[in-house]
């Protein structure tokens, strides 16, 4: 056994006499066997002289040099060293795929960690035109790539405040894309506290996809999403969620947590599947703010909680019940889909992002700097140009994440968080990447349980799906 032959870079897991790992490298999942995987857990760290003394109590020597050779030969034979992670071809033109318009930057509500400084993104109150919704939808049609499947949002502040411009964009992009074949999916994000039964319906008639924006529960929810007079929001939304689930009974919610409300992650998502809401998302506060911003004692707070609500999302799907905390599920979709890197939005070019001004962008939660904007849509050029000419992202091989193992799966992190903490969307912020290096491990843990439990059920599980 040569002490130098190759690289691994995996994550085993094992459980209940089962024992899989998954290859960084090739973003292969394999089922393996425990004399593999106490090797690959040794190896690089240990030489294979190394591994031979510290597993030769355990297994006959013969069987240890063997199962060396196994790994080597199965990593020649099907390729998972040579096949590189399948990153961003540099050459390639940018494709512009989804469309994200901030029709309003006004809000009813103050939320205390809101990025959006309250709805007008520390700018003017305004809402978007009839007008300057259609200019915008013409140029992402005009510029759209080749895809079958494409996104339309619909975001603010608080995009109930301006129905009219979401109505009118619908109907006319069902229009323009009704010849074409492909599929168009909507999608809102609303704080829920107004409802218009007619708006409604015409929401449901066009299939969108609503998530809402709660925090947990009420005494959780009130201490951070409050209206605008300083009155907590729960009661309200909680009214509204139920005429809402007569015409959405699948509505999806999205949880903010902070410093403070970390300790009642769980009893938060846990009220939210209560609430009846089928999948959960969360995301931790970026702010500046101190009080809410958190640090690594605040993570190994939430860690636990995660750990427990992934097993009760795992037990969830396996008995076909509802309520499924969605982030490390995310994780074991790119898992089963070998999904190459993709990089966030300011990386990967892929949404065009306007203001209710027409002002663009790449990423929808830098609005408020200025210097993200990419241009306007009265003097907008060819979005291959526009992305050319401003181009934020170092490429991979300058970045800290070129070096990272977690780079496949983790996508290169949040451009916004970047910038919130370190004034730089190319150095990556500490909290998000240990964040995600656990949700990683956890998706492993996930991927492989439900490996076992519904072998059958993983394609329907994740293809095609919004997960
Ligand atoms: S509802 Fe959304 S836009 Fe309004 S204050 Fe809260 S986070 Fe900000
Ligand atoms: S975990 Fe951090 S360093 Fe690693 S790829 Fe993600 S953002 Fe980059």
């Amino acid at each position: 056994m040569s002490s130098n032959y190759m690289e691994i870079k995996t994550i085993t897991y094992d459980n209940n006499n089962r024992y899989f790992f998954y290859d960084i490298q090739s973003g292969f999942f394999v089922e393996s066997r425990a004399i593999l995987n106490k090797i690959i857990g040794l190896y690089p760290e240990h030489s294979p002289e190394e591994i031979l003394d510290l597993l030769k109590e355990e297994y006959p020597e013969e069987l240890i040099k063997k199962s060396f050779e196994y790994i080597k030969n199965m990593y020649k034979s099907n390729g998972m060293l040579s096949q590189k992670n399948k990153v961003i071809q540099k050459n390639s033109p940018p494709k512009l795929k989804n469309l994200w318009l901030n029709i309003v930057h006004d809000c009813n509500m103050r939320c205390i960690y809101c990025f959006a400084n309250g709805g007008d993104y520390k700018d003017e109150r305004m809402n978007m035109s009839v007008e300057r919704a259609k200019k915008c939808i013409d140029y992402w049609y005009k510029n759209l790539g080749d895809f079958d499947k494409v996104n339309v949002y619909f975001f603010g502040g608080e995009p109930f405040l301006n129905r009219k411009v979401i109505e009118y964009s619908m109907e006319y992009i069902d229009n323009l894309i009704k010849s074409t074949g492909r599929k168009v999916c909507y999608n809102i994000t609303t704080n829920g506290t107004i409802f218009d039964e007619d708006f409604v319906k015409k929401l449901k008639e066009h299939d969108v996809e609503l998530l809402f924006s709660v925090d947990g529960t009420p005494d959780i929810h009130d201490s951070q999403r409050i209206f605008a007079s300083g009155r907590g929001t729960y009661n309200v939304i909680s009214e509204n969620l139920k005429k809402f689930q007569e015409y959405f009974p699948r509505l999806n919610a999205n949880i903010v947590v902070t410093k403070k409300s970390a300790p009642y992650f769980q009893k938060s998502v846990e009220h939210l599947f209560k609430m009846g809401f089928k999948n959960v998302t969360f995301f931790l506060s970026i702010t500046s703010d101190d009080g809410l911003a958190f640090t690594e004692e605040d993570l190994d707070i939430i860690f636990s909680q995660i750990k427990h609500l992934n097993t009760l999302t795992l037990k969830n799907i396996i008995h076909h019940k509802s309520g499924i905390l969605v982030n490390a599920l995310a994780i074991c979709k790119k898992i089963h889909l070998n999904l190459p890197y993709s990089g966030c939005a300011l990386e990967n070019n892929s949404v065009s992002v306007f203001t209710p001004d027409g002002t663009m962008f790449k990423c929808y939660e830098l609005l408020s700097e200025k210097e993200f904007s990419i241009g306007h849509i009265d003097t907008a050029d060819k979005w291959e140009n526009m992305c050319k000419n401003k181009n934020f992202m170092k490429s991979l091989d300058e970045r800290v994440c070129n070096k990272c193992w977690a780079q496949k799966l983790c996508g290169g992190g949040c451009a916004y968080d970047s910038f919130v903490y370190n004034k730089d969307v190319n150095i990556p912020y500490s909290i998000s990447c240990k964040l995600v290096k656990f949700l990683i491990s956890e998706g492993i843990r996930m991927y492989s349980e439900l490996y076992m439990s519904i072998p059958e059920s993983l394609d329907r599980l994740f293809k095609n799906t919004e997960i």
